[in-house]
């Protein structure tokens, strides 16, 4: 009878436990299908927009010829009615017959292009919900992401308060700074959203990041960015060149965490 009771307590155990594992191979299998997923989905979008462009453009000419056409006619029949070319007429109507079909397949395009949004804003929250389950089951209240600038560990500017080197006052210093020699590449800390990739004052060439757990992380001095905003990049991808762009003394990395809109040291937020 002992031993059955043993024999039930281990089972329960040993069947909790896979359970417990296999949860969470399940909640980073299934993110990782909806990442592969939803960078699928912003190209797709990127593609359907520059073809709706492209037919837009078309739309214009044709109608522009169109109008060229018709101001041609009018002035014909000024001159004389019987001297309007039958073919000139038709040709006109062959165009706008042509601008009738373009026009179909734009608001088909359109139409895709509305649901593959809906599509990508579906997918962007079954990601961040997973996220939130798992920062939840491990009593986390972030994720902590990978170093920034691989084999470039050295920090010439702490984060917090610090005499600015440029204007000599004492100011808070929002991040860290690493440096590295020009063009070195920085990576995305984590699996993130591109919310912005562009110049800002002090900050020269920056990119800036939303990640999944709700955490944001700033990548500022580039020499130049290569991820877009609106991008979806990976962890460890490239997304700019370390460079010292805007209010910067020499090359390095500036690098935020913002976490519910304040800044944390980011030696907090990274596995170094
Ligand atoms: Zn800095």
């Amino acid at each position: 009878m002992e031993k059955n009771i043993k024999t039930f307590i281990l089972t329960t155990f040993l069947c909790i436990t896979c359970f417990a594992i296999k949860n969470q191979s399940v909640y980073a299998f299934s993110e990782d299908v909806n990442l592969n997923l939803l960078i699928e989905n912003k190209e797709n979008q990127k593609e359907l927009k520059s073809k709706i462009e492209k037919l837009h453009q078309d739309i214009e000419a044709k109608t522009e010829n169109i109008d060229n056409k018709k101001q041609d006619n009018i002035q014909a029949e000024v001159v004389s009615v019987s001297f309007v070319e039958k073919s000139e007429l038709n040709s006109s109507d062959y165009l706008i017959n042509e601008v009738k079909t373009i026009e179909k397949e734009k608001l088909e395009l359109e139409k895709q292009l509305e649901e593959n949004k809906v599509e990508g804003a579906k997918l962007e929250k079954s990601i961040e919900e997973d996220e939130k389950k798992y920062l939840k089951e491990n009593n986390l209240s972030f994720k902590a992401g990978i170093w920034p600038v691989p084999s470039y560990n050295q920090i010439s500017s702490p984060f917090g308060y610090r005499i600015h080197p440029i204007t000599g006052e004492r100011k808070f210093h929002r991040g860290i700074d690493v440096p590295a020699p020009q063009n070195t590449e920085i990576v995305s800390s984590d699996d993130g959203i591109v919310i912005f990739s562009g110049v800002q004052n002090g900050y020269g060439n920056v990119v800036k990041l939303k990640h999944f757990d709700g955490k944001k992380t700033v990548y500022a001095h580039n020499t130049f960015n290569v991820a877009k905003e609106g991008d979806i990049v990976k962890q460890g991808q490239v997304i700019a060149k370390v460079g010292t762009t805007g209010n910067s003394t020499g090359n390095h990395l500036h690098f935020e965490t913002i976490i519910d809109e304040k800044n944390i040291n980011p030696l907090d937020a990274v596995n170094k």
